[in-house]
């Protein structure tokens, strides 16, 4: 089998996974689905509040230097013309005369023709059009009247949000420079070529936090928060091999930065970003400042002069993290002869922390397990299986990404301790309820 077969099989194994698990479901299927949108389902759903957790809890919680935000996906329309978004978010697109299909001009490579065999657009032979820059906005109207003084924008990033509250933050919270905010929120881009299953979307959700710095210090924090963003990653077990660094040319920077950096994760597609950080400048700040006469400069005791902070900017998509975490996690082994899934996602975002389970269905062992069960739930979200010889119970949690199944036997009943069996290395531990509390407290806050 071709590198490139066996890599869109595994794709489609993984989707096939999240359909069968219940991650993640093509959307409106019962109508034949809506391309390029995902529904989460129930482990779908909790993974993806566990990873924005995380991301929150090590960007805002363990800080002290950043502030959360909950900005409107509607904004001011005029945001969008001081931001450049209405004059420069646009993707080339070029229309295939022989198949009628359109394309991004700049992923033409990785893009695929609708004919059978599908082939690069660089190689099927059809003849394509000049590229036109096409903007990815998606454009909606406020209040009943749809004409052009009511166009309202989805907007394409959260980071406007931020740097039009940048003053009601600093003064409500008093923070000093260098500070950030945080924000987690839907973004929306009418993408010429969505697909490759959840990683590029017209809906998704952004992580993204803002640093506001002194321009004199724009290149230490660049470097300070590429290190962190790089170690947030590797505290989610990801295989360190797969990612790496892109450096943007001066041809790939966007309109507003300086400098920019992409981490990039190794996908059965190819490389491809999953986070970009970029060092914005003042250049945000001093159009919002421009277009609404609005002080947006700093002073405080340490500076001799009012200054407009540069922004450094960590911009991360929750859905791609979230299909990071399902391809670095997926493994296929063969356990005694017969061909096993396991999903190894970290006990810190996995959906399910642990299943309970009694050995057999008699001898006191399911009301033992039962109570066990009842236990854990109020500290954690675990789930009960009575169903089904142990070693099939063992292979679903497996399969659902679940790090720990607890398992009552005999042995329980004289001495209250129960088997904890470690997903990934399969070694099992005896252990009471209240070690078990402690032990996977120290496993997920880890
Ligand atoms: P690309 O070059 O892939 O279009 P970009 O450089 O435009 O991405 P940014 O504007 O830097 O992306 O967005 C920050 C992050 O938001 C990306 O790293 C990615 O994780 C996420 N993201 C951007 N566009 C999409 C999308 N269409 N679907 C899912 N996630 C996205």
């Amino acid at each position: 089998m071709s590198k490139k077969n066996s890599n869109n099989d595994l794709m489609d194994k993984i989707v096939s996974l999240c359909k069968r698990r219940g991650y993640v479901f093509p959307s409106s299927e019962i109508y034949g689905g809506l391309n390029s949108c995902w529904d989460y389902g129930p482990l779908g759903a909790e993974l993806k509040r566990n990873l924005k957790n995380y991301w929150w809890d090590s960007m805002t919680n363990r800080r002290e230097d950043i502030e959360g935000l909950d900005a409107a996906i509607l904004m001011h329309p005029q945001v969008w013309h001081t931001s450049g978004h209405i004059s420069e978010f646009n993707d080339p697109m070029v229309d295939c005369k022989t198949c009628k299909a359109r394309f991004r001009a700049d992923k033409l490579a990785e893009a695929r023709c609708p004919k059978k065999p599908s082939k690069s657009p660089l190689e099927c032979g059809g003849e394509l059009t000049e590229p036109r820059q096409f903007n990815l906005m998606f454009k909606t109207f406020m209040g009943p009247v749809e004409d052009d003084t009511n166009v309202v924008y989805l907007r394409p990033e959260t980071a406007q949000g931020i740097y039009v509250n940048f003053l009601n933050v600093k003064n409500s919270s008093r923070q000093k420079i260098p500070f950030g905010i945080a924000q987690i929120g839907k973004a929306f881009r009418n993408e010429i070529t969505p697909g490759n299953f959840i990683f590029r979307t017209r809906e998704f959700e952004q992580m993204e936090m803002q640093y506001f710095i002194h321009p004199s210090e724009d290149e230490k924090y660049f470097e300070y928060w590429r290190q962190e963003r790089w170690k947030w990653y590797q505290s989610l077990g990801i295989d360190m091999d797969k990612m790496r660094w892109h450096k943007h040319g001066d041809d790939e920077l966007a309109h507003y930065a300086k400098a920019a950096y992409d981490i990039e994760f190794e996908y059965p597609f190819g490389w491809q970003e999953l986070e970009g950080i970029h060092n914005r400048t003042d250049f945000d700040l001093s159009r919002h400042m421009e277009a609404t006469k609005k002080d947006l400069r700093y002073r405080d005791d340490r500076y001799q002069e009012k200054f407009i902070p540069y922004i450094i900017e960590t911009s991360a998509g929750c859905d791609r993290t979230l299909l990071t975490l399902i391809v670095n996690g997926y493994d296929e082994v063969e356990v005694k002869g017969e061909k096993r899934v396991f999903l190894r996602l970290s006990p810190k975002i996995a959906p399910i922390k642990a299943a309970v389970f009694p050995l057999v269905k008699k001898d006191g062992m399911p009301e033992f397990a039962e109570k066990v069960y009842h236990e854990l739930k109020k500290h954690f979200k675990v789930f009960y299986d009575v169903s089904g010889a142990i070693g099939r119970r063992y292979a679903r949690m497996d399969e659902a990404g679940c790090p720990y199944c607890i398992t009552v036997d005999g042995q329980t009943l004289e001495d209250e301790t129960m088997t904890l069996r470690d997903r990934d290395s399969m070694e099992q531990k005896r252990m009471k309820v209240d070690e078990i509390i402690t032990f996977l407290t120290k496993q997920i806050t880890a």
